[in-house]
């Protein structure tokens, strides 16, 4: 049996991971097929703190790993497909590769990816003009046009943000009404940087031949007519999707599929196991808040295994 599992490999698994080492607990990590997270598809990160010069996400992550590694944590880059979990445990988790494994607590790391609308130029612009998140790409885009899609308060919130960078940033949305709350959109409306393109589809992401965003080609949904929107940088905010599925009737997950936690803590509805980082925040969302939620999970988990040995 298992002292503590974590599942995930991005900053709120690996800073667990961490904690629950050094505190003797023996971890064992479950990584998936491409630890790393999200912060593995972006290209430099400038707020985590320590790294005066900015570090490469691929590069933190992996630094992250071999602190994790240093103490013995324990990895396997399994999946997990399904999980039992009982109040007060022993919970088991059941991988991808056939093995089954029981354990004390559970760490739920599994974070969240963004919603994207699909499109194949915008797959190829990823990271050359296109991206997910204002926080972490916008200070790059400075005195361009920027296209924020989506009509909800991560769009709201993402373009307000963008304005301290762009020249002027234009919201691109489906419908003539934003499902984003009052206050999001008062405060959005209300900056002289921003405009809105009502009624819009994106169509196209420009220009894959010069290999970064010069504009994003919409449909009126009306008219059918075309036009282009010229722009230095795309931000796609139409929603993100916790990566949660595995454990949907065995802990309790809000509507959208995120995991409830207790008030600002990280404690779930079943004793014994823990969530931390973007499969259970939807408004943070960045690395050093999964990774303080992590440090959370793992003193949590090291008071309950005391509790219970
Ligand atoms: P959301 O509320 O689900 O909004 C997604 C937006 O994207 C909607 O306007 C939707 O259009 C649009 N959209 C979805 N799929 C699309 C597609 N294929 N093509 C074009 N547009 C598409 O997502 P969110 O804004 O990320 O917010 C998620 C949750 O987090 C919400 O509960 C929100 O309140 C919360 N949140 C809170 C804060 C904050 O309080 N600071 C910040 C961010 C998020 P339609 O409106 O037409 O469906």
């Amino acid at each position: 049996m298992e002292n503590v599992v974590i599942i995930g490999a991005g900053a709120a698994g690996y800073t667990a991971a961490i904690y629950t080492a050094r505190a003797r607990l023996n971890p064992l990590m479950i990584s998936g097929p491409i630890p790393g997270g999200q912060l593995t598809q972006t290209t430099d990160v400038e707020n985590f703190p320590g790294f005066a010069d900015g570090v490469l996400g691929f590069d933190l992550m992996e630094e992250m790993r071999k602190q994790a590694s240093r103490f013995d944590c324990r990895t396997t880059s399994a999946v997990v497909e399904s999980v039992s979990f009982q109040p007060g445990g022993p919970h088991v988790l059941k991988l991808d590769n056939g093995d089954e494994i029981e354990t004390r607590s559970v760490i739920i790391g599994t974070g969240a990816i963004p919603r994207w609308l699909g499109l194949e130029s915008e797959e190829k612009l990823k990271n050359k003009g296109v991206s997910s998140c204002a926080t972490c790409d916008g200070a790059f885009f400075r005195d361009v046009p920027i296209c924020v899609i989506g009509g909800g308060d991560s769009a709201m919130e993402e373009a307000t943000f963008l304005t301290k960078f762009a020249s002027k940033v234009i919201i691109v949305h489906r419908r003539d009404q934003f499902r984003a709350s009052k206050i999001m959109v008062e405060r959005a409306l209300e900056n002289p940087k921003i405009e809105v393109s009502w009624n819009s589809v994106p169509v196209e992401f420009l220009d894959i031949e010069q290999d970064r965003v010069t504009g994003l080609s919409v449909r009126d949904v009306n008219t059918g007519d075309l036009k282009t929107i010229e722009c230095g940088a795309i931000f796609v905010a139409i929603g993100h999707i916790p990566s949660t599925q595995a454990f949907e009737g065995q802990i309790k997950l809000d509507e959208d599929g995120y995991i409830v936690v207790d008030d600002g803590g990280v404690r779930t509805n079943i004793t014994g196991v823990f969530a931390a980082g973007d499969c259970v925040d939807r408004v943070y969302r960045q690395a050093i808040t999964a990774a303080g939620m992590g440090c959370q999970a793992a003193i949590d988990a090291e008071r309950w295994l005391e509790s219970i040995a």
